[in-house]
């Protein structure tokens, strides 16, 4: 990219990101509705960027920008979008920009899917960095591919995370393997159908040839129609069918080799299984050795937030699962507990009845409540004979958990509601739990 104008819609992260990289060698402008970070308007201006925040960018484009970059969370009909294409405008995201600039030589190991897209690129990235291998984690997990490009020769392989909204923009792009964790209904009201979302998640094996590996998860309908006229090899994970990654007697195997005992796994519950089944595929690529996959497994006890391990005090477990911000999320990690469970829920009041949990619940011993969604869960509760504890804070709401647990149960945050009501998102929420579990510890 050189000597090209650029338009940039919506800035965040990744657009400041993609600014800094283009801003060397073209001429660029960027916009955004919302005022941003001080300091970093004032990097880019330094670096001549052009930036103008304003709620109508439209009249700024005209036929003198050789390509527009496009926020991911940015819907394909947005008016500047469109007048972009009327014009002839390239429209593309980060990532597609970030990828002209990479050295071809990397192995990309792209992600996406419904639910799993974290945890499985994480899994990835740990089986490959164990295993001595030089790895770089990156993409929708936080860090924007632009702000890698320069140190991305320094690696041999790239575990990428990759949303729908980021697929919507790609073109050129294309992985050496890619995983399709499921598909479920989602992000409808951005893509306006579900077989746009699903046409989007198919463009992870766009440009693919037979000598690359497309990993799908043969339990999944949708998945597997979806991906029945794709280029590449076809490796398949499945809970249920004997295929490359498999379960069986409770272990894991992969091509017949048991790799590990599913009750040696840090990991909870079964949907983490065909993570690690997909991730394992994806690394077997690669010549990843058993014993690598099967340390982290004995020692990986989740990705921040999502039924996260914290501690044990007393014989006690305690499980930090702020990601849960529905009743479909704290579902699953109801069910990835045997034990008895106490529950802390609540948090911001949607509106939403928390009956999908009816099933889910049978296993929980008590719940502590907390937040606008309080006198909701308490009536929910009480109407299905479940005891509760109501309180102002999540501090007090864990601290009654702490007192009624006994030896062997599972103290989980799971609040099935966001968490906007006292917290700016759930990872200021999960990082509060973990110091009020961790002051439970001097209480011993
Ligand atoms: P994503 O990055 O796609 O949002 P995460 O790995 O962050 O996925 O997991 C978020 C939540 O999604 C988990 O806490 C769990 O509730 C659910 N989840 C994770 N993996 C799966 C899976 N394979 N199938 C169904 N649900 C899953």
């Amino acid at each position: 990219m050189k000597d090209k104008k650029v338009f940039i819609l919506g800035m965040a992260r990744s657009g400041y990101e993609a600014a800094k990289l283009l801003s060397k060698n073209n001429t660029v402008f960027i916009t955004d509705m919302k005022e941003q970070d001080e300091k970093q308007v004032k990097e880019l201006e330094e670096l001549g960027v052009k930036l103008v925040i304003c709620d109508d960018p439209v009249d700024y484009l005209d036929d003198s920008y050789d390509l527009l970059v496009k926020n991911p969370g940015i819907k394909y009909n947005h008016k500047t979008v469109l007048k972009a294409r009327e014009l002839g405008i390239d429209v593309i995201n980060e990532v597609e920009l970030a990828y002209y600039y990479i050295n071809k030589d990397i192995n990309i190991i792209g992600v996406t899917g419904s639910n799993g897209k974290t945890t499985t690129v994480t899994l990835i990235y740990k089986f490959l960095e164990k295993d001595g291998k030089k790895v770089c984690l990156g993409g929708n997990i936080g860090y924007p591919l632009c702000s890698l490009v320069e140190d991305l020769k320094n690696y041999d392989y790239l575990a990428l995370e990759i949303s729908d909204h980021q697929l919507c923009d790609m073109y050129k792009f294309k992985t050496n393997v890619s995983v399709l964790t499921n598909i479920v209904p989602a992000h409808l009201d951005f893509h306006d159908s579900f077989e746009r979302y699903k046409e989007m998640k198919k463009r992870i094996f766009n440009n693919m040839t037979s000598k690359d590996i497309g990993i799908i998860n043969y339990d999944n309908n949708e998945a597997m129609s979806l991906t029945r006229d794709i280029g590449c090899t076809k490796y398949y994970f499945s809970r249920k069918d004997k295929t490359k990654a498999y379960m069986h007697d409770n272990a894991i195997y992969y091509e017949g080799e048991k790799i590990i005992d599913c009750r040696y796994i840090k990991l909870r519950g079964v949907h983490n299984y065909e993570n690690i089944m997909a991730a394992i595929c994806a690394v077997k690529v690669y010549g990843v050795s058993s014993d690598s996959i099967r340390d982290v497994l004995l020692e990986f006890g989740g990705v921040e937030h999502r039924i996260e391990y914290v501690d044990t005090i007393d014989g006690v477990e305690y499980y930090n699962d702020s990601k849960a911000t529905n009743c479909e999320a704290t579902k699953t990690a109801l069910n990835s507990f045997d034990n008895p469970v106490l529950l802390i829920m609540g948090g911001l009041d949607r509106g939403n009845p928390f009956d999908e949990l009816d099933e889910a619940i049978k296993n929980v011993s008590y719940v502590a409540c907390y937040g606008e969604t309080k006198a909701k869960i308490k009536e929910y509760c009480n109407e299905r004979g479940i005891s509760c504890g109501v309180f102002d804070t999540l501090k007090e709401a864990t601290i009654s958990c702490y007192e009624k647990s006994t030896l062997g149960d599972v103290v989980l945050l799971s609040p099935a509601c966001a968490s906007w009501d006292q917290y700016k998102n759930f990872e200021d929420r999960g990082n509060e739990y973990k110091e009020i579990v961790n002051s439970l510890r001097g209480n011993e």
